[in-house]
């Protein structure tokens, strides 16, 4: 019986970032070439699938977001499919599979995915295929890749096994399999045959580019690959004469025309987005000149705003790209002469792409420069798919071969080295690639939003009333090969946009010396947490662990204490202790005087410090504490009691990829050791503690 409709599943993914929205993008256009048929749709879009009646295999990709939760835009579909009164076999009909995106610098791993599968495996769903974690600490393509190699297989067989158990939708896929596994002579094929001819095809295809190339690229002569050393542009033996499996090309799916027109909409995005535009009233270098890091105070003035915080809160702010980068760019497509045409985006006619958008943060009749500027993360580093859309805009046929390797399977380990762990963004990759010329609707299809940056209030507003603070350090990237030396994307900004009224420490605050009309603004918006709060009840005892800029809202929540000891001199106030470290008492002691003086008036009952790279003093302390865990270890028994007799709490801030990792190890080794216990029970200890609200962290890598 002829068959028309392929087999069928739905892909359906929550995402916080973008993350989850195009791995699930990549399955659904991969789809085709194992001669399947996916829809596709976010969790949030109730209205276009019903999991309470869905017969077709379902492929979940879930990100995770703040303390674990499922993003946002999967809050609704959790909220139904936790109802308790829904009966244990509500989903019994249901085959799935599920991705779960995460980040093992964070408590919780993957958590976000992990919740939405219990919860259908408590109504009674079944899995077709292991759920997959995959860690954006190490890199998500270290899981999402063979996941997604290995599901085709497992739809194969579920829709086997439906087409066994007389199902529709099978009866179709086992036929549309047919047909997509028989040659032109009629033979069959299986998948890894199919595999075989793509990798030929592409192989051929490069080939083929290489012959035609051949005189234009006489320029690019070989040198013997035995003397080579790979590189972001130049590959070496095994991989360069690989046969490539390299991702289906995503397809275009926006068109994108400028014209000489007055443009509109050019204000950074504001009070829609919850954003309020602020003064920015003091900025102060906390650090030497000679620190290995530069750290800044900023003071926003909110006396304008309706905005209100508590410490412990944060603050995203907006910041644009680059004017040199989104020069470069313009440069380097081509298109300075437009940088000031009005922006119409629209959806290609004819587009294969599934549920096909335009994405709402690119404002229609803005001006280019203004949507490179405010609206793209310029700085993202390009997925694989977007480094195998930009290989067929790529004329040399040897960058094309390069592109081409470092989005396929086989040069997966030079993707990482070159593309991700090199932080490369799509400029760099243009100018290592001269002759890629990627129209402006590839970037606007790729290039993921701007997204805005967050830091924690390092103020009370018991203590500066109508003012925030905020602390950070200036990021900075050495110069590599990949890329020259650049500045963290919202840090270097600040520090370039401040740097009219930075003060070194101790000197008179700028609003008090300039006019209002003189100072900074910043697009600022407000971030409450939802737990790392101080304990309604003061006398609840806390530990804060918050080197370097981690110390940022401990000085919050100890301006909040030090106004509340004065106002409220019966109440009983429990312990607080501080873990903090930097590398030089001299250079980088963030807050001294500040810290000091709230030990001196009894706000702090202990300030614990480490400076990890000052000589030992002529006292030389043998085994002297170097970080924040250690002075946690020699402090063991007073912060297990804290939190195991006296209900208190112990609160974390800073880097998530050391600091917070080795926090929760010595945690792990102090319970164990008060409690006599191995580290599994350790590990429920902890969890527990987590569970209670009583182990908080406010981590950012
Ligand atoms: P980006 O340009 O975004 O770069 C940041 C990261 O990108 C780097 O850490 C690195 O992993 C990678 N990266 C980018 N380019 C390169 C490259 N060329 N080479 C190597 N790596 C690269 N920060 C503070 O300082 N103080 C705070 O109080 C604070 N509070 C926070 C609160 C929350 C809730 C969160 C989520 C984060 C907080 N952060 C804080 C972190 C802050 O939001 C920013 O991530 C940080 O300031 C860096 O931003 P950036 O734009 O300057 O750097």
């Amino acid at each position: 019986m002829p068959c028309e409709v392929a087999a069928r599943f739905l892909i359906l993914y929550g995402s916080q970032r973008g993350q989850a929205q195009s791995i699930a993008e990549e399955i659904c256009e991969q789809a085709a070439e194992y001669g399947l048929t996916a829809d596709i749709s976010c969790l949030s879009n109730q209205d276009k699938y019903n999991v309470d009646s869905e017969i077709r295999p379902v492929v979940f990709v879930v990100s995770t977001t703040g303390e674990g939760d499922p993003p946002d835009t999967a809050q609704k579909f959790v909220r139904k499919i936790k109802n308790k009164s829904l009966p244990h076999d509500h989903l019994s009909h249901l085959r799935y599979a599920l991705l779960a995106l995460g980040d093992t610098n964070y408590a919780d791993f993957c958590n976000g995915g992990k919740t939405i599968d219990s919860l259908l495996q408590r109504l009674g769903a079944k899995h077709f295929y292991a759920t997959g974690h995959a860690d954006d600490g190490t890199g998500l393509e270290v899981v999402v890749d063979p996941w997604i190699e290995g599901l085709w297989d497992a739809l194969k067989k579920t829709f086997s096994g439906m087409s066994a158990s007389n199902q529709t939708g099978a009866a179709r896929s086992d036929c549309t399999q047919d047909n997509n596994h028989k040659n032109e002579s009629g033979q069959e094929k299986n998948k890894s045959d199919l595999e075989v001819d793509l990798h030929l095809l592409k192989l051929s295809e490069v080939h083929s580019q290489n012959e035609k190339n051949v005189t234009s690229d006489s320029s690019e002569a070989e040198t013997p690959s035995t003397t080579l050393v790979a590189s972001l542009k130049q590959s070496v033996l095994p991989l360069s004469e690989s046969v490539l499996k390299v991702p289906a090309l995503p397809p275009s799916y926006l068109e994108v025309v400028l014209e000489q027109a007055s443009t509109e909409g050019e204000t950074v995005p504001s009070g829609k987005d919850g954003y309020h535009e602020v003064y920015i009233s003091k900025a102060v270098q906390l650090t030497q000149d000679d620190a290995v890091k530069s750290s800044i105070l900023l003071e926003i003035d909110i006396s304008e705003q309706d905005v209100a915080y508590q410490p412990g809160d944060s603050f995203d702010i907006l910041c644009p790209n680059r004017a040199s980068e989104v020069e470069e760019l313009l440069l380097r497509l081509d298109l300075q002469m437009q940088r000031n045409f009005a922006v119409q985006v629209s959806l290609l006619k004819n587009s294969s792409k599934k549920a096909a958008k335009v994405p709402l943060y690119i404002p229609q009749n803005s001006s280019l420069q203004f949507i490179l500027t405010w609206g793209l993360e310029i700085r993202s580093i390009p997925k694989k798919a977007f480094v195998r859309a930009l290989a067929d805009f790529t004329r040399s046929s040897s960058e094309k071969r390069r592109l081409l390797e470092l989005c396929s399977k086989e040069g997966s380990a030079d993707y990482n080295s070159f593309i991700r762990d090199a932080n490369v963004c799509v400029l760099d990759l243009l100018q290592a690639f001269p002759s890629c010329l990627p129209p402006l609707s590839l970037l606007f299809e790729h290039l993921p939003k701007l997204q805005p940056r967050a830091y924690s209030a390092a103020s009370s507003s018991l203590q500066h009333p109508e003012k925030v603070h905020f602390v950070f350090n200036v990021v900075e990237f050495p110069s590599c090969p990949e890329h020259p030396a650049r500045t963290g994307l919202c840090t270097g900004w600040l520090v370039d946009h401040v740097s009219s009224i930075l003060q070194p420490l101790g000197t008179v605050p700028a609003s008090e010396c300039l006019g209002t009309s003189a100072l900074p603004k910043v697009h600022v918006r407000p971030r409450p947490s939802s737990t790392f709060h101080l304990p309604s009840d003061p006398s609840v005892p806390v530990v804060m662990v918050g080197p370097g800029t981690g110390v940022a809202p401990f000085i919050g929540f100890l301006q909040q204490r030090e106004k509340e000891h004065e106002t409220n001199q019966e109440a009983t106030f429990g312990e607080t202790w501080l873990f903090f470290g930097c590398r030089h008492k001299d250079k980088d002691f963030l807050f001294r005087e500040e810290l000091e003086r709230f030990v001196h008036n009894g706000t702090l009952s202990h300030l614990i410090v480490c400076f990890s790279r000052d000589e030992p003093d002529a006292a030389g302390t043998v085994n002297r504490p170097t970080y924040v865990q250690h002075n946690l270890l020699l402090h063991a028994k007073n912060v297990a009691s804290i939190l195991l007799k006296d209900k208190g709490s112990l609160y974390v801030c800073g880097d998530a990829k050391n600091m917070a990792k080795d926090v929760n190890d010595t945690l792990l080794e102090i319970i164990g050791k008060e409690l006599q216990l191995d580290k599994l029970d350790a590990m429920k200890i902890v969890a527990g503690l987590r569970e209670e609200k009583r182990y908080l962290q406010d981590i950012w890598s």
